[in-house]
């Protein structure tokens, strides 16, 4: 989307002076919320990309050992935010080798980096450690993730926690957030089934908490700088927006919020065939943050959502109602 690439080119420029943070998968949807986040809160920050890397973005492939420990030698972070994965369940099925070896291997070497260097280690994993049989999960419940995505992020946490015993491990559901493409979300994509004029079926059996990434990376950072001053911020903390949905819930509100019709789309009851199993219900319970004032207010879904969207509607007359 024209405009968002330069935004996130503009905010990775350093902050001299202050704490300083790397935050992986800074081309990411996650990652590009967290840089900002910690940027405006006067954090000196470093991210990484990939494929899509860029000016003032470090490219860095992770799954290069030597490269983890350069990359940390150089900038000597205070804090690292892992924001880096392969976040795909159907993507992980098929390239399941190389999702491993991003998604645990490169995890497992930075965090025994991080652990010799002292920096925070924050790991960011999913839901989807979760079988959803039996929500809500705590942060000491027993995962059981259902697809190799949820395994291998699974792995990454025990990894994590293994080589880094300070890390700290936040776990989150179903992201939506400022996209570059509608597709880089499952929740802004719904935008091209509102969108359609033929009827169009949407999944209406696994309930989701769909969560800004903003909101996440403001806990990252509120995480971080508590971090600094109280050696008992590590382990396994929860995030979740509060609101409960289907993606056909989520497209009708997506609807209503854009005033455009909805009688087109069609709830379906039963999971997809051919695609990685998802749990039907892994609501995260938040106690621990909130209990430590570490938690944020989730956004409302519709106003949230509306923020994210409005660069995709034909008019652009959203723009009048969004605050940056
Ligand atoms: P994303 O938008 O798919 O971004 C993935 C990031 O990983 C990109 O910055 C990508 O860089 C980077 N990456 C891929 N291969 C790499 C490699 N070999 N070396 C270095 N970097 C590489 O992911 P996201 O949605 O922001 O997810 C962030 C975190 O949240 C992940 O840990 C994910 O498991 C977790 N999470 C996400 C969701 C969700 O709904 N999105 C839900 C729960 C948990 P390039 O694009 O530049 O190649």
């Amino acid at each position: 989307m024209p405009g968002l690439g330069l935004r996130v080119t503009q905010e990775e420029e350093a902050f001299p002076g202050g704490p300083r943070v790397l935050v992986t998968g800074a081309t990411g949807l996650l990652g590009r919320a967290v840089c900002r986040e910690f940027h405006i809160s006067g954090w000196s920050v470093v991210g990484t990309g990939y494929r899509r890397a860029r000016p003032h973005l470090l490219r860095c492939d992770l799954t290069d050992e030597d490269a983890i420990r350069g990359l940390l030698h150089e900038h000597q972070p205070d804090v690292i935010v892992h924001c880096a994965a392969e976040r795909r369940p159907d993507v992980v099925d098929r390239h399941t080798e190389a999702a491993v070896n991003l998604n645990v291997h490169a995890t497992s070497t930075l965090a025994k980096e991080a652990a010799v260097s002292g920096a925070l280690f924050i790991y960011i994993s999913t839901d989807y450690v979760f079988d959803g049989r039996n929500p809500p999960y705590g942060e000491d419940d027993s995962p059981n993730p259902l697809n190799l995505y949820g395994r291998s992020k699974l792995e990454g946490e025990r990894e994590t926690l293994r080589h880094c015993p300070g890390a700290v491990v936040l776990r989150v559901p179903v992201l939506f957030g400022e996209v570059e493409s509608l597709t880089e979300s499952v929740v802004t994509n719904l935008w091209l089934k509102v969108e359609a004029a033929e009827g169009c079926t949407l999944d209406h059996c696994r309930q989701r908490f769909p969560t800004d990434a903003r909101d996440v990376a403001a806990v990252c950072r509120k995480l971080a700088e508590r971090a600094k001053e109280d050696p008992s911020i590590r382990g396994i903390f929860h995030f979740s927006g509060k609101e409960q949905m289907t993606n056909y819930e989520m497209a009708l509100a997506i609807a209503h919020a854009f005033n455009l019709p909805s009688n087109h789309l069609i709830p379906l009851t039963e999971q997809s065939p051919g695609s990685a199993l998802r749990p039907v219900n892994a609501q995260l319970n938040c106690t621990r943050l909130e209990l430590l004032n570490l938690s944020v207010e989730p956004r409302p879904f519709s106003s949230a959502i509306t923020d994210c969207l409005w660069p995709f509607t034909p008019d652009k007359r959203w723009r009048q109602t969004v605050f940056h």
